[in-house]
């Protein structure tokens, strides 16, 4: 898909307009709030147009295609996202690459991203994905609230892999305003028990403002940024 030249530049204004004017009204300063620009179904020339606009974060959720845009991306001081549900055996791959994974949201993926991590000679940041659903789609994409305690302290304890915080994706088609305000009390207890683990990633394009409201400290955005995905993959 071809966009005019300024499109992103425009785009990248305004996200970075709501952030401002969501901070503001949270009383919160825009610098407590960094934005993941989510490249995924993207080309690699996007994310390197995006880091010439002064984007130092990007997010991805598919390990094959993630791993080719680092690799064509590799002479850009970029910080990658791991963002996707998270399958056990792309461990190895991801550990490769990924500098930031927000999608731990099991003990298995502990242990094989920690031992990915070990044998890659690398140091990455994992975040607990919290299932922010209830009833029957419980625990489907994320932890249970209950279960975070756990997983919290197993990533602190792992080789080669640093507690960042939480991440939380909103339930599809509900207010997002409960939703986070459950996400900010999880992480303040995750906060009482392990004073560095700061981060909160919550927030996408229709959301992010709620997210702020409720202590984001990352925002990922993709829509608002690069336009529609194609339905399929998105
Ligand atoms: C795709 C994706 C995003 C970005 O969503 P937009 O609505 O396009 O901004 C954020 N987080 C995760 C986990 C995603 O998969």
């Amino acid at each position: 898909m071809t966009r005019p030249d300024h499109q992103l530049r425009d785009n990248l204004a305004a996200v970075r307009e709501r952030i401002g004017a969501a901070c503001a009204a949270a009383g919160r300063h825009p610098r407590e709030v960094t934005l993941v620009a989510v490249t995924k179904t993207w080309p690699a020339a996007d994310v390197r147009r995006l880091a010439e606009l002064g984007v130092a974060d990007v997010g991805e959720n598919r390990d094959q295609e993630a791993r080719a845009k680092h690799a064509e991306c590799a002479d850009l001081a970029l910080t990658w996202h791991f963002v996707g549900h998270l399958q056990r055996n792309k461990c190895g791959s991801v550990a490769g690459y990924a500098d930031v994974v927000h999608s731990v949201d099991r003990l298995e993926l502990v242990d094989a991203l920690s031992r990915a991590a070990v044998a890659a000679g690398r140091q990455l940041t994992g975040l607990v994905q919290v299932s922010l659903e209830d009833g029957p789609a419980a625990g489907r994409s994320g932890a249970a609230p209950a279960a975070v305690g756990d997983l919290a302290a197993a990533l602190e304890a792992a080789p080669a892999l640093t507690l960042g915080g939480v991440m939380a994706v909103a339930p599809l088609g509900a207010d997002p305003e409960p939703a986070f305000a459950r996400l900010a009390e999880v992480a303040a207890e995750i906060r009482a028990v392990h004073p560095a683990a700061t981060v909160v990633s919550a927030g996408m394009t229709g959301d992010l403002e709620a997210a702020v409201r409720h202590g984001a400290t990352h925002v990922r955005i993709g829509t608002a940024l690069l336009g529609h995905r194609a339905a399929s993959i998105g």
